[in-house]
């Protein structure tokens, strides 16, 4: 029996790497894994796994048990409604945004701070920085800073900041996200010269590709391990039930314990300690606009219960 890490799946064919940097094309043995729930993709870029050997080829092997994860990335595949994972076992969470070209959009980060929630470190990163920052973008990036995600600046075409990200990676699994067009791959091509992603309008024609393009993929880069995701248009959250949204949001703690409904959802209830704090401007008004823009959705996807 062998472990390896997987890199990517596409279509049932995973690619998984042993320790002496072998690769093995892989397939599931049998119809299901041991010790793995019944989710819709059981097996994602930055798993564990125990493969065998395929007897007739060197190259081929058989999953035939996934290493209990340190934590995983979902979201909610609107379109499939099922909820997806993008990726298992990572250190650090980088969110790639731009001031401007797209627009900065603050909810985008707000929802990966709640899908890293509770336990995938987050860095937020401003690429870009070359066309100019807005005093309400930095303002922001001040507020992320307090809510303990890591926050810094680059341009991938000046160059500006890419040696300092370097080094808030170094040594990790970083897996990126970012909407499409925030220069994520470029920034890649920055950090590592020889990664070599397509960038523009090859990767926007890539985006729009089939199922296997919501999954993410490893990418070893020496003592540092990339997992790149597709660039998409919008996160959803797809790893909480609603009663648990709220704690997502580090700022809401020292308030819902005084709440008078217990446990608050912060909504409709009368005395909301959470609420009155927003109005106190203890708590960013447009952070719990998110909140409650995230609590409608899961609303709205209720009656499924996350694969769990
Ligand atoms: P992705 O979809 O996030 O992978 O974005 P790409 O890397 O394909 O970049 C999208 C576009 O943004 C391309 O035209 C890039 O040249 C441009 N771009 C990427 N990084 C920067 C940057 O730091 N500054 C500026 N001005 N443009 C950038
Ligand atoms: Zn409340």
């Amino acid at each position: 029996m062998i472990e390896g890490l997987v890199h990517q799946g596409i279509n049932s064919i995973f690619t998984v790497v042993d320790n002496n940097n072998h690769s093995y094309l892989c397939t599931f043995k049998g119809k299901k894994l041991k010790g793995v729930d019944r989710s819709q993709n059981p097996i994602v870029a930055g798993d564990r796994v125990t493969i065998e050997q395929d007897p007739h080829d060197p190259n081929k092997g058989q999953i035939l048990s996934r290493v209990p994860r340190t934590n995983e990335l979902k979201r909610w595949n609107a379109k499939r409604r099922v909820v997806q994972t993008i990726c298992a076992n990572v250190d650090l969470l980088v969110c790639v945004t731009t001031p401007d070209n797209p627009p900065f959009r603050p909810r985008f980060i707000d929802r990966i701070g709640v899908a890293a929630y509770p336990n995938i470190p987050v860095l937020v990163v401003l690429n870009k920085c070359d066309l100019g920052v807005s005093p309400e973008v930095e303002e922001r990036l001040q507020l992320y800073s307090t809510l303990d995600m890591g926050t810094h600046k680059t341009s991938a075409t000046t160059g500006d900041g890419i040696d300092t990200l370097l080094s808030l990676i170094q040594g990790k699994t970083a897996a990126f996200v970012g909407q499409s067009g925030v220069g994520k791959s470029s920034l890649l091509n920055a950090l590592f010269p020889g990664i070599n992603l397509r960038t523009g309008e090859i990767s926007q024609k890539y985006n729009r590709g089939t199922h296997t393009t919501n999954y993410g993929k490893l990418i070893p880069q020496g003592d540092t391990t990339i997992i790149d995701t597709p660039g998409v248009r919008e996160f959803l959250i797809g790893n909480l039930e609603i009663h648990e949204l709220g704690f997502a949001f580090a700022e809401f703690e020292q308030f819902s314990g005084e709440c008078e409904f217990q446990p608050c959802l912060h909504d409709s209830e009368p005395h909301c300690r959470v609420k009155q704090a927003c109005e106190e401007g203890l708590i960013d008004v447009d952070r719990y606009t998110t909140y409650c823009f995230l609590l409608d959705e899961l609303r709205d996807h209720k009656e499924h219960h996350y694969g769990k």
